[in-house]
């Protein structure tokens, strides 16, 4: 494959310049914030950006419209809450990891650790610095919520002692302890095996067995294809959070900082916290029960955070969504035919054509 584009995937130091300033993405791994490191971000927005903090399907946090001195200005601030332990590998610090994980009966294995031992694994070895910004780490805690997240690597817990490593559908069965290692190992490994070109092991033809022989295993297993659906509302002693649009204003990240002492995002940009907190949320806008017509509802920035948008698709979907027909299905907004920020599978394609919306092809 003959790629000529660059990685542009922004990050924190590497801020990508749109139409309204500075845009810097903040990896997250695990989704899991203190409330603290909330409220600096929180802050920092306000300081520096628009005030607003947009949840990525990475668990990820971006601030918007930065200012001239913004980036440095923020690196320093978060380097100081610890969400910037390393400069070198800021952009491929993607982990993604149930968000339920270790608070529910669903949960057969608490990942929350093993992420943070990914984590330092990948900042301590310098060749992994060259991995694309868009390489993704994922691991499941057994219930099959990360199934559609197309991780480059990724394991699933089957019990407390075991776990399913797996790239795409091929898995070998590995002791927990050994995780870490491995899944750094199959990065290292991906960079091996391809030519300069390709950012994802999905890329390489044979990628997952390439990638596999490298680290002397073989797939002795298929990864069960269960996806599992995290709706709004308690489970166990959590509560998942819809936040509309994926969008935090300063007023509900305050908020959720004040009732929770950590906070998860997931990869469906809605929030996990402590169930005790739910009239407060509910207050400020927040959803905190299922069926919501924001549940599953996303946008792309639109006009006029875009140069390329042909709408102001946030603003539309404000006014659409309340009586928009979606069967159950996720809905999508789409400035132009890129759909940055379209979820993985199926759902309602709203795009912006210029003199109106297309949905699913048909005129809205
Ligand atoms: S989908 Fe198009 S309009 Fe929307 S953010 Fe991406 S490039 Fe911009």
């Amino acid at each position: 494959m003959v790629r000529t584009e660059t990685d542009r995937c922004p990050g924190v130091l590497a801020v990508h310049q749109a139409a309204d300033g500075g845009l810097a993405r903040v990896r997250v791994p695990g989704g899991a914030l203190s409330a603290a490191q909330l409220d600096v971000l929180r802050i920092a927005s306000a300081d520096l950006g628009d005030g607003r903090l947009e949840l990525t399907s990475r668990g990820n946090v971006q601030i918007r419209a930065l200012r001239a001195n913004g980036p440095r200005e923020l690196s320093e601030r978060l380097y100081g809450a610890g969400l910037l332990p390393s400069i070198t590998h800021e952009r491929v610090r993607n982990v993604l990891a149930s968000p339920l994980t270790g608070l529910d009966q669903h949960s057969r294995y608490d990942v929350l650790p093993v992420v943070a031992a990914v984590d330092r694994e990948l900042c301590a070895r310098p060749r992994l610095a060259e991995l694309p910004g868009r390489f993704l780490f994922a691991l499941d805690d057994g219930r099959g919520d990360l199934a559609g997240v197309r991780a480059d690597v990724a394991v699933r817990a089957v019990d407390e002692r075991e776990a399913l490593l797996h790239l795409g559908t091929s898995a070998v069965r590995v002791g927990w302890g050994d995780v870490p290692g491995l899944m750094v190992a199959a990065a290292e490994a991906f960079l091996d095996e391809r030519d300069g070109e390709e950012w994802r092991i999905a890329e390489l033809a044979d990628g997952a067995e390439r990638v596999l022989n490298r680290l002397g295993l073989h797939a002795t297993e298929v990864l069960p294809t269960t996806s599992a659906t995290i709706e709004a509302g308690q489970h166990g002693s959590a509560l998942v959070v819809t936040v509309p649009l994926g969008t935090l204003t300063q007023e509900q990240a305050a908020v959720l900082t004040e009732h929770s002492n950590e906070i998860r995002i997931t990869p469906w940009r809605s929030v996990v916290v402590p169930a005790a907190a739910a009239g407060q949320l509910e207050a400020v806008g927040l959803v905190t029960t299922a069926g919501s017509v924001w549940g599953g509802v996303t946008a792309c920035a639109g006009q006029p955070k875009c140069s390329k948008a042909l709408a102001d698709v946030r603003a539309d979907a404000w006014q659409v969504m309340p009586g928009m027909r979606r069967d159950g299905r996720r809905v999508h907004w789409s400035g132009c035919e890129r759909r940055c920020g379209k979820p993985a599978g199926d759902f309602v394609d709203v795009l912006a054509v210029g003199n109106g919306y297309l949905v699913d092809g048909e005129p809205m």
